[in-house]
């Protein structure tokens, strides 16, 4: 999701925006995560100045955020020109607590992630072991007469946060640069527009406890914390807290 017009303002400080607010430090580690640790990227800049200006800002440093960082470097942006700004460690979110399972009925994923994996060797532990039928071997696998197709399970599976470490090594590899620690808490239009050549309008302030970065380009890739970044879309959006 792209910044595409001026709503995104500074955000409410009510009760509800902080319930929905950047993700909590405290939560435990999964077991992919524990498995996981020697990551060498996994505090990256944790203690580096964060840059007051750059061309894209990416929030967030899962899947969603890693895959389309590749894409962009793929379709010619500079990832000198890129910054990922993680609000915990390197991929600490769902990417990396998810069971791993690819199913098969979502064939055009399962298809494209096997595809993915094995032209770039990505060592996430990946096991395709979806068997697929068509026309009479489907209908005799199944006893259903007249079946199109059926599969049989238990499909695909990977180690899901070295699939997500594997992004962001290669992207940053190409020059992006990943900011962990470092939680946006809200982002604003910059109506003074400092007039940098080199950036094109309209601006944006993206404002962490680390310092605020002027873009021109925001991609928000927060999974289930964006509410309190793009409050129009906090309503839409759930979480299931613990019991207190
Ligand atoms: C319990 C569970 C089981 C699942 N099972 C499967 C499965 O078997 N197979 C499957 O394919 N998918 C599964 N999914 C879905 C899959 O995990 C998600 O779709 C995917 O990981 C989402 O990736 P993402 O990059 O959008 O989000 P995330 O991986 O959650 O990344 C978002 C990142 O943004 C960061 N962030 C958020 N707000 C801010 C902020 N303000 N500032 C800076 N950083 C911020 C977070 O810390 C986090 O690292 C499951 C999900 C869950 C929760």
């Amino acid at each position: 999701m792209t910044n595409s017009s001026s709503t995104i303002a500074a955000n409410a400080d009510t009760a509800e925006s902080r319930r929905r607010g950047p993700p909590v430090n405290n939560g435990a580690l999964s077991l992919w995560q524990q498995s996981a640790r020697s990551y060498s990227n996994l505090e990256a800049n944790r203690n580096s100045i964060l840059p007051s200006e750059s061309n894209y800002v990416i929030i967030g440093s899962g899947i969603a955020s890693g895959l389309l960082t590749y894409e962009l470097i793929q379709a010619g942006v500079s990832g000198e020109d890129i910054l990922l700004l993680e609000a915990r460690e390197a991929a600490s979110g769902a990417s990396s607590r998810n069971p791993g399972h690819i199913l098969a009925n979502e064939r055009v994923v399962l298809e494209k992630v096997n595809q993915f994996v094995r032209q770039h060797n990505v060592p996430c532990d990946f096991n395709y072991t979806v068997k697929h039928y068509t026309g009479e071997e489907a209908a005799k696998k199944t006893r259903i007469a007249g079946v199109v197709e059926s599969y049989e399970w238990p499909a695909g599976s990977s180690h899901p946060a070295k699939l997500a470490q594997w992004l962001l090594d290669t992207v940053i590899e190409k020059g992006v640069r990943l900011y962990t620690h470092c939680p946006v808490v809200r982002v604003t239009e910059d109506r003074s527009s400092g007039k940098n050549p080199s950036i094109s309008s309209p601006l944006w302030d993206v404002h962490t406890p680390r310092g605020t970065n002027r873009t021109a380009k925001v991609v928000y890739c927060t999974n289930g914390f964006t509410g309190h970044l793009l409050p129009h879309l906090a309503p839409h959006l759930f979480h299931i807290l613990p019991a207190s």
